[in-house]
């Protein structure tokens, strides 16, 4: 919406409605289910009618009248239409008219939801304004030549209001509990299939996979698949759209294709369209060559010089590496030659000390023999006390770093790897 545009006009019924039902659905429901407590049947009813109406967009809007993927029966088409009307999407011809844009244009202006004005816009959004091609229909000139279809669109008010009131008084009437019934197989039920719808609008065009085509925002969503009646392979079905399948392996979750197999199968449905496997399988292999060969091939031809390159590289961080261990070892023992060879010569120091002060002890014990004054030999006595006690301090000081000596080049012996022997 950033583009400068002419502002477009807001439908209100539609803005009102749609912001409307929502939170009257959830309200409603909450009330109810606290009030009178939600039973079986009205999850069963609602399951049902939600079944009936999405089903009706899916295999009837959807697949049978914009798609053309199969060939219907009359009964099948007028109940796919009243069914399809019951979800309040517009009629037929309106919800094709887009849906076929949607298709020719996808992600532009042209595109009624255009996923790249993005989630907002292409979910709800979109509804909210006059579209800008008016309502001239000129690309369903088939739907309007239908005169069920065009019966349909003539009376869509009164077939939408009609059907939702015949199936959710049919449930209340077969069922009970008429007010559960107004609350949860008709207004919440009514709220769920539309966001389905744009769900597949807005999500299916983000959030997937995109195995088929990356030439559009559409995306495979299986997850989308359980709660659409299998529209979530909308990569699949941007890619081959008369598809009668949008999920096109038995095991795709597509209850619309099964269903429309099924009619096929009692002789109410015919000419049911499938995409060739050849052809699908060159989308899916187109699909995944165009983004892995360019960035495959650009590796595989990196030359040997390249990789020499890359491997000299690598090498080098390797040196590096080495170089950073051996200076770190270095540093280690050297440090540890220092504390050695310094304790070595602290233990030399204090035994040089013993030894010169032995000789004056020994010195001063013969002067106090040789005699003398009184004082004199107290003198020598007290100096041959003093020296006696310096002995032992330095004795002790000599053991200690003679110990500590011993230990260092014990431990250090013991750590050291062996040098190995010469020839081994
Ligand atoms: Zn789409
Ligand atoms: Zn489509």
């Amino acid at each position: 919406m950033s583009q400068a545009e002419p502002k477009r006009q807001i439908i209100w019924l539609n803005t009102i409605f749609l912001t409307v039902t929502p939170v009257l659905a959830i309200a409603s429901t909450i009330y109810y289910g606290l009030e009178y407590g939600i039973t079986w049947r009205e999850v069963v009813a609602g399951l049902v009618i939600w079944s009936f109406t999405g089903l009706g967009i899916t295999a009837g809007y959807h697949r049978l009248f914009a798609h053309k993927g199969y060939k219907a029966h009359a009964s099948v088409r007028f109940a796919l239409a009243v069914c399809g009307a019951a979800a309040i999407e517009n009629s037929a011809i309106a919800w094709c008219s887009d849906h076929r844009h949607h298709h020719a244009e996808t992600d532009t202006d042209g595109d009624p939801y255009n996923a790249k004005r993005g989630f907002w816009y292409s979910h709800i959004g979109w509804i909210f304004f006059k579209g800008k091609r008016g309502d001239a229909y000129d690309n369903v000139p088939d739907l309007r030549a239908d005169p069920i279809l065009a019966w349909q669109h003539r009376n869509y008010l009164a077939v939408a209001i009609g059907a939702n009131v015949l199936f959710v008084v049919a449930a209340g009437l077969l069922l009970g509990n008429m007010l559960g019934m107004v609350i949860i197989a008709g207004l919440l039920r009514l709220v769920v299939v539309q966001h389905m719808t744009f769900l597949i609008n807005s999500v299916a065009h983000i959030f997937g996979k995109q195995p088929w085509s990356k030439a559009t925002t559409s995306r495979d969503n299986w997850f989308l698949s359980l709660f659409t009646f299998g529209e979530g392979y909308h990569n699949y079905h941007h890619s081959f759209q008369a598809d009668y399948r949008n999920g096109p392996r038995w095991y795709n979750w597509d209850p619309t294709k099964w269903l429309i197999w099924s009619l096929d199968r009692v002789g109410l449905a015919s000419n049911l369209r499938r995409s060739p496997i050849d052809m699908t399988l060159r989308a899916r292999f187109d699909t995944s060559r165009d983004e892995l060969k360019p960035r495959a091939l650009a590796r595989m031809g990196e030359t040997a010089e390249e990789w020499a390159l890359l491997l000299q590289e690598k090498r080098e961080q390797l040196v590096d590496q080495r170089d950073q261990l051996m200076d770190s070892l270095r540093e280690g023992t050297e440090a540890l030659r220092d504390r050695f060879l310094s304790a070595e010569a602290q233990a030399e120091l204090y035994l040089q000390e013993l030894k010169s002060l032995r000789a004056d002890l020994k010195e001063r014990v013969g002067l106090s023999a040789a005699g003398g004054s009184d004082s004199e030999r107290k003198l020598h006595q007290r100096e041959a006390k003093r020296l006696r006690q310096a002995i032992k301090r330095t004795h002790a000081q000599a053991m200690q770093t003679m110990a500590r000596w011993e230990s260092l080049a014990k431990e250090f012996l013991a750590a050291a790897p062996s040098p190995q022997p010469a020839g081994a």
